[in-house]
Order: C-alpha cells, then structure tokens, then sequence
C-alpha cells in the first residue's frame, strides 16, 4: 500500500519538461527558497538533538531505491531534507556543539561560497581566471600579515600561500616537498633513510602523509610526551631521538610542529625546537589547524614565536575562523621546493602566460589539478567583519571557555584534565576526588574515573543537549570542549555544565 501512494504522491509533485539545467530565473526563484530554508535552520537549529540520533543504516530505508525517471519540485525535495536528512544530521552549528574542533560558519563565508559555486570556474593556472589566482595571492598575503608571519613566507618576500582543502593535504604536498628536495642532494636511492618527527600528540594527517610519501614506516618518530610537560614536544627529547637516528645512518628530514594539538591543544615550544632543527637542516612544518587563527590577536601570536626558522605554516579557516569547509591557509618559504615536486606541464594546459614564468599556476603548489575559488570567501570573510570584530570573536570563544573552566573547577567532584589553551577546555571526573576513596591505589583510582568519565560522556552525548568528543592522554580518559561554534554564548556553557553534572548524579546514583 505505501509504495503505491508514494508512487502517486510522486507523480503529483513531478514537473515533465525542464529546458535546461541553468535557468537564471528559476535559479532565483529555487535559491531564495534555499536560503530561507537555511535561515529558518539556523534559527531552529538550537532546538535539534545535537548529536544526531539515527541507527546505522537508517536512509536507505527511508529513500527510493533508484533515483527518480521525471523531475521533481524543489518543494518536495526540501520536505524530504527536513524530514529525513536533518534527522541525520550531527548539528556542528549548533550553539551545544563542542565536539572534535567546530567548523565555525558566518554568513560572509556562506555567501563567499555561494559566489564561487555561482562562478563555478576551475583555476588551476592563471588564464583558467585570472581573479582566481589572483585574489588568492592577494588574500594570503594579507593574512599572513594579519599573523604577522615573518616577510619570508609572504608573496611580497618571495615566499607565499596558498589555498589547501584540508591540513591532510598540506602536510602531504610539505612533507613531499621537503623529501625531493633532500633527496636531489643524497640521490633517491636513500628515501630509506629519511626520518619524520613529530610527537605522540601530532595529528594522525603525518603518519598518513609519510606513508603516502614513501617514508619507511621504521622511520616515523612519533617523540613521547608527559603530563609534566602539558604533552608538549621537548627539544631535548627531539634532539636525543635525532642524535640517535644520526648514529644510526638516518637522515633526519621532517619535523611536523604543533600549535593546539587535536587532542589537548597543546603547544609544542617553536622556539627551542627549531634550534634544534636548524642544526641538521630538517624541514619544519607548523601546523595550527585550529589554533592558528587565535594568533591575529596580539596577546597570542608569542605562539607563533620563532616560526621565523621554519619552512611552512598551515592553519584551517575552516575550523575556527569563520569560514565554511573546506579552506585549508598554507603558506611556505620556499615555493619552488613545493613546484618542483608538484608541477606537471602536459600540452593541454599550455599557454603564453604560463610559458613567460610571468604568472603564478596554483596547479602546481597542489596535489589535485581543479581547484575552486576558495578566496572568495576568505575575502568577503576578511572585509565584512574587518580584523577588529575577527579578533573579538576569537576573544569571545575563549572567554567562553574561561567560564567553563571555572564551572569544572568549582565542582570538587571534576579536574580540569590539562592546562587550557585557546578555547578548550578538556576535564574529566577526578581520579583524586572522594568517589574514588575507596579504590586501592592511584591506578585504581585512576582507572575507575576513567571508566565513569567515558560512561558521563555517552550520557550527554545520548541526551542530544550538547556534543563533545574525548582524548585519552598520559593515561587519562578526558572529555574535550572545545568552543568555537558561531552562536555559541556564555548562556549555552553555563546550560551545558547543568547537562554534565546531571548526568554524572544520575551515574553515581544508579
Ligand atoms: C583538525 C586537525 C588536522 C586535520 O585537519 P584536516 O583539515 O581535516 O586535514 C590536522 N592537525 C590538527 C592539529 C588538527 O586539529
């Protein structure tokens, strides 16, 4: 019986004849319809479970089995996004979201977006659309000024930036930058011998990229860390575990530095580090997924302090600066490290412009050949909103972030689980609070907060109230908040540890 009056409902909503893919005036009418749609979402989008709470599989019980023969109306179309895929959705917009790191929206990014579909060119070198490139160029440098990278990474000093999807692909194109160049001076047949550092808190897109580069995964130092150093990298522990690749006949190559690590935001010492790197010529990368937006604001751009001897910095406009997915900010010293690697010159995509070495061709800064223009919305991001309200969102976050602390702090029953940096917070129950009196030792106590920190976790997860996302660390099972969500206010913190110390009461009483 259902099938059959789908089948009809479907043939009432259907429309026969559509002239053309691209009609300005049907694109109008559908377009406003869209916006209002996500207008309307942004206002209700507080009110959804954050979380999604769909069964694996759910959709495709839901859906047709094969895509419709006749054309549908917009109308139908968008009561099925409301009815069957919102349900599906993990609200990262929302105000209650604190999971991973937030993928922070605004409305200058959207319409960023939505002129770059709208243009819809690939610019993969300078004649595919001159703007492309060209604003790219433009847009970084002022960045990179907004960060106050030293001269030598910017366009205007010979280095430059470049628009990335992802930090994945970042590190991936550095890294293989770094290996060729080393690999002309000793010769490809010793890729074997090259070494990759980062720490045990460096973000899996490095082991993924050595792999991918060839790097012997024998030679992936993923250098320990410890509490009593907030899990950053020591120089000292660097340069013991260099010293000892050197004795072996490895050649040190890549260092992948952190600035707010995934797990705890911790920050790896720039400074310390890169004397040591200088000395054996390692290529440093700085990564700064998330945290690197922070340093257009003076009172954090010391975290960046002696990025002057690194090779490459990369931090996601997409995580926390306002900027819709995906927008990966790279820039390098050494440009020509990265073209060398990467540029291909097939007779297809020669021209006069690119022949005279008078342009710059991103094609060759990138993994991929097509590339959208992303700098669009880098642009209308940087112009509607000016550096000044930028800094003050970054400010407000952490702010926020201030509050939550102090709520975990005042509950004797919670620690806050590492030293907050930026706008995370990362708490778990206490080992050392009175719950736990009756466990025999520190491991035991330590075990069994773990256990009820991962079990608090579900809970507010389940609840549909607010969503984060855990890290273990030095042994220890910790619940990560981390603020960044365009509409997040003080009101929806304060609400949310209401949330967490509910469920914790109802853990301990059960
Ligand atoms: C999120 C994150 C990444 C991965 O970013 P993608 O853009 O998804 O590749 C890498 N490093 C750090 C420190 C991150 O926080």
């Amino acid at each position: 019986m259902g099938s059959i009056e789908f089948e009809h409902e479907a043939e009432n909503n259907s429309i026969s004849v559509v002239n053309q893919p691209l009609e300005p005036e049907e694109f109008r009418r559908q377009g406003h319809m869209i916006i209002d749609f996500i207008a309307d979402y942004y206002k209700n989008v507080e009110k959804y479970p954050v979380r999604s709470q769909v069964e694996p599989g759910y959709l495709r019980k839901r859906l047709p089995e094969s895509a419709p023969h006749n054309p549908e109306r917009i109308e139908t179309i968008l009561q099925d996004v409301e009815q069957h895929i919102i349900p599906g959705i993990t609200h990262w917009q929302s105000p209650n979201y604190f999971a991973y790191y937030p993928n922070s929206g605004s409305t200058a990014s959207f319409l960023g977006e939505m002129l770059c579909s709208g243009f819809n060119v690939v610019g993969f070198n300078w004649v595919s659309s001159p703007a492309a490139t060209e604003l790219e160029n433009i847009v970084l440098d002022w960045l990179g000024e907004m960060l106050e990278l030293p001269k030598s990474f910017l366009f205007s000093g010979n280095g430059g930036g470049v628009i990335q999807g992802t930090t994945c692909e970042a590190i991936l194109c550095t890294l293989t930058a770094a290996r060729d160049q080393t690999l002309r001076k000793i010769g490809t047949e010793n890729i074997g011998k090259l070494v990759v550092y980062g720490s045990d808190q460096t973000h899996s897109a490095l082991q993924k990229a050595a792999h991918i580069a060839g790097i012997d995964p024998k030679n992936f130092r993923a250098v320990k860390t410890s509490k009593s150093s907030s899990f950053c990298l020591s120089a000292e522990a660097l340069q013991a575990t260099i010293k000892s690749d050197i004795e072996d006949g490895l050649i040190p190559l890549f260092l992948c530095a952190t600035i707010g690590t995934t797990g705890i935001a911790a920050v790896d010492p720039l400074q310390p580090l890169c004397e040591v790197t200088k000395r054996y010529g390692i290529w440093v990368h700085i990564d700064a997924a998330y945290a690197g937006s922070a340093c257009i604001c003076p009172e954090f751009r010391h975290f960046l302090d002696g990025i002057e001897n690194a090779d490459s910095f990369s931090f996601n406009a997409h995580k926390w600066f306002f900027t819709t997915l995906d927008c990966c900010c790279l820039w390098v010293k050494n440009p020509s490290a990265l073209t060398k690697s990467l540029s291909t010159n097939p007779e297809y995509l020669r021209n006069k412009a690119s022949d005279t070495k008078k342009v710059l061709d991103y094609k060759d800064w990138q993994i991929t050949l097509s590339r959208r223009f992303r700098s669009l919305k880098l642009w209308l991001l940087l112009r509607s909103y000016g550096v000044g309200n930028l800094r003050n969102f970054l400010r407000n976050h952490v702010k926020i972030a201030k509050v939550f602390e102090g709520l975990v702090r005042s509950d004797k029953r919670f620690e806050v689980a590492a030293p907050r940096n930026f706008s995370m917070v990362c708490f778990k129950v206490s080992a050392s609070s009175t719950l736990f009196k009756h466990e025999n030792d520190d491991n035991e106590k330590q075990k069994k907060s773990n256990e009820v920190t991962e079990t608090l976790l579900e809970k507010i997860n389940e609840s549909g109230k607010a969503c984060m996302t855990h890290a273990v660390v030095g042994g220890m099972y910790v619940i990560r908040v981390a603020i960044g969500a365009s509409l997040t206010e003080e009101k929806h913190v304060v609400g949310t540890w209401k949330v967490v110390q509910q469920h914790l009461d109802a853990i301990l009483s059960s």
